[in-house]
Formats: structure tokens, sequence, C-alpha cells
């Protein structure tokens, strides 16, 4: 049994993936001896503390194109999301009072819009084709001369296909609305530029990309008009947007994360891409009635969202005790019943609750797809003989 993995094997990267080593290398000397707070101005314990923090911001803006002024630290993906909708919300209402976003948006996303909604904006939520891709036809019929912001998720975090963002971009462009993009199943997996793309507003997370949990970064466009209103208030630090004393060590493994990010993405993506093809063919070709949900191009490798006919998710879930993967509801398993997602693309109650999300990432290795999928295929002609 040479070949046997290490169990349990996790397989879960869009809940959130290990943090890299060398980012954690990188983040000891920030709970140690460097203890300063980076908004102190007086004393080197201020200054050093700063100045990391500051490397972190450029290391996170290389990887997205952005300049280094142009990044503001915030507790996470959540964060930024909310800061993108409430604050261009709050603060350009008077003057256009219409958000655009998607069904298959993040929770975050959604009930941030609805809290908008609640202040009396005009919300108006498209759906999405079969494949999960938004229909750019319904982006520009939507967007008029009262629309204030499009927040459109650039990685769905269930079903992993890639919407197209340059052109929804351009759209809101030429119609001179803001354009938000949550962009935390992207980083690090597709080059994103947010100067090519038309992105004014960009929301990352640092546990995505193996770096910490509990920071994130808000991209915000300079030399725009656009300044959002700050969800916390406080001493005005992070340019008056985000008040609070940062976390030296966070954010400098955030940006160490993004420079890994930045170096090994080409590379990761095709492994990843490989290991890919090995579980989905592997379940294709022992089992009938597996099916992909999303887009099977337009994605990224890492997430496999499949419905297998006839077995209940959780059942199977249940029968998977080494192996680490979401079924249905995924984001939020605290929550029963079909995945909203899922639904939004067509997929039928049933299939949605036979469904499992599989992601594989940086430390995935071939005998552990190997290993899944013999114990997926094993479990589910279990389950299909006892139903
Ligand atoms: C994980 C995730 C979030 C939330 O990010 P946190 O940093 O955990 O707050 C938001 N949007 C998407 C698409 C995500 O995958």
């Amino acid at each position: 049994m040479s070949n046997q993995p290490k169990l349990p094997i996790y397989l879960d990267y869009q809940a959130t993936t290990p943090l890299d080593p060398r980012v954690l290398d990188a983040m000891m000397p920030f709970f140690t001896e460097h203890f300063g707070n980076p908004h102190s101005t007086s004393h080197s314990f201020g200054w050093m503390a700063e100045e990391a923090v500051n490397k972190a911001r450029e290391q996170i803006a290389s990887l997205i194109g952005a300049r280094t002024n142009e990044i503001i630290f915030t507790s996470g993906a959540t964060e930024s999301n909310n800061l993108a909708i409430k604050g261009v919300g709050r603060a350009y209402r008077s003057h256009r009072n219409k958000i655009i976003t998607v069904a298959t948006e993040h929770k975050c996303v959604l009930e941030s819009v609805q809290v908008m909604a609640d202040e009396g904006m005009e919300v108006v939520m498209l759906g999405v084709q079969a494949d999960g891709l938004i229909n750019l036809d319904d982006v520009a019929a939507a967007i008029d001369d009262n629309t204030l912001l499009v927040s459109v998720m650039t990685v769905n975090n269930e079903i992993g296909v890639i919407q197209p963002i340059a052109e929804i971009g351009a759209l809101c462009r030429e119609k001179r609305a803001f354009f938000h993009t949550d962009a935390a199943q992207a980083i690090g997996k597709i080059p994103i530029d947010v100067g090519a793309m038309n992105i004014d507003m960009m929301s990352l997370s640092g546990h995505k990309i193996y770096g910490p949990k509990g920071v994130g970064a808000f991209y915000l466009r300079a030399g725009s008009r656009l300044k959002p209103q700050p969800v916390m208030s406080g001493g005005g630090q992070e340019n008056g947007l985000r008040s609070g004393t940062l976390a030296p060590a966070l954010c400098v493994g955030f940006g160490r994360a993004c420079d890994l990010a930045l170096q090994e993405m080409d590379a990761e993506a095709e492994r990843i891409s490989g290991l890919a093809d090995q579980l989905l063919s592997g379940l294709t070709h022992s089992l009938e009635g597996v099916q992909l949900n999303g887009h099977p191009d337009n994605r990224i490798p890492g997430n496999i969202n499949v419905s297998i006919a006839g077995v209940d998710g959780e059942m199977l879930l249940a029968s998977l005790r080494d192996i680490a993967v979401s079924s249905g509801a995924a984001c939020a398993s605290a929550v029963v019943g079909p995945s909203y997602v899922l639904q939004a693309i067509g997929v039928t109650d049933d299939l949605a609750q036979s469904s499992l999300r599989i992601g594989l990432g940086r430390q995935t290795t071939k005998a552990e797809i190997t290993y899944a999928v013999d114990h997926i295929v094993g479990a589910v002609k279990k389950l299909r003989v006892n139903a």
C-alpha cells in the first residue's frame, strides 16, 4: 500500500486553503519581535510594521495589475463586498439609485444588496444560463442612466465558472456605472488585470489563496471620483475607508501568498487541471449518471461540482469519512435544502441534493485523487444497491 495517501484527504479548497509553509515563515516575525503598530509614526517599531504592510500591499497590487495605493486591507472578502455595495450605495444613491447583481453571487453580496434594497435602492437580480454564465445581452439591457453599481463575481465558489469580466467591465464603462467584482475564488488561479478589465472595485481574500484567515483586501481604482462611505468608523486608517489597527502578520502573509501565486500560477493551474481530468474521467468511466455542473471549459480546474443521480449527497458525504468534500448546500452547510446556485442553473432539486463539490489545490496529489475516485465510486455503488 505504498500509494496509500495520508488520511483524511482535504478536497474542499473553495471553503478554505491550507496556509503555505512559506507564508507562515514570512508571518512569524510579526507575531514576535516586530510587534509594532503600523500606525505609530513616531518610532522604529511602527515604521518597521508599516514598511512590511506596504510591501504586502505592493505584492497584492502586483497580482491584479493595480498600484500600491489602490489596495485597502480588510478582514476578508466578506467585509470588502460589504464596503463595495453598502459603501458605494450609501455614498451615491441620491445620484443614481440602481444596483445590478446576479443570483449566483456569494451570500455576503446578496445580503448586502438586500440591505440596500431595504434602504430604498432599486435592485436588479440577473439570472444565469444553464452553464452558469451570465448573458451579456442581459447585462447590457439592465444597465441604464440610473445604474450606480454592477457587481458580478469573477469565479463562482460553488461551480467554478468564470464570468466574462472584461466584457462586463466594458459595458459598465460605456454606461458610466461602477463595476465591482468579488474575485475571492479567482485571484492566484486565473490572470486578472484591473486596468484591462475595467474593474473599479475588487474583493480579495487571504485564506482562499494559501494565506491566513481574517485578512482580505479591497481594490479601489485611484483617480476615479469613487469614494465609498466607510462601513467602519474610527481612526481613519486606510485612507479613511477602513478604520482599525491593521494586523501586520496577516497582511504580510497575504502579501507573500500573492507573491507565490504570481510566480506559480501557470504551473499550478496546469498540474491541477491534470488532476481534475483524472478525477472527472475516473468518476464518469465507472459510474452512470454523473453530470458536471457549470460550463465545461469556462472554469477554473480546481473546482469540480458533479451531480450523481440516485444518491443523496448528505448520505454520500457521511460514507466518505476520510475525504473532506462538500455537498449541495456548499458554503452554507448550516442551511439545509438545495443550493441556490445549482437551482439558478436549472439543476433539479433531486440532482442538486445529490451533488458534490470537490476542490483541488496546491497540496493535492495524484495518489489522493486515485483514492478519492475509488472511494466515491465504491460508496455510490453501495448506496445505489441499498436504495
Ligand atoms: C470565501 C468567499 C467569500 C468570503 O471571504 P472571507 O474572506 O472568508 O470573508 C466571499 N466570496 C467568495 C466568492 C468566496 O469564495
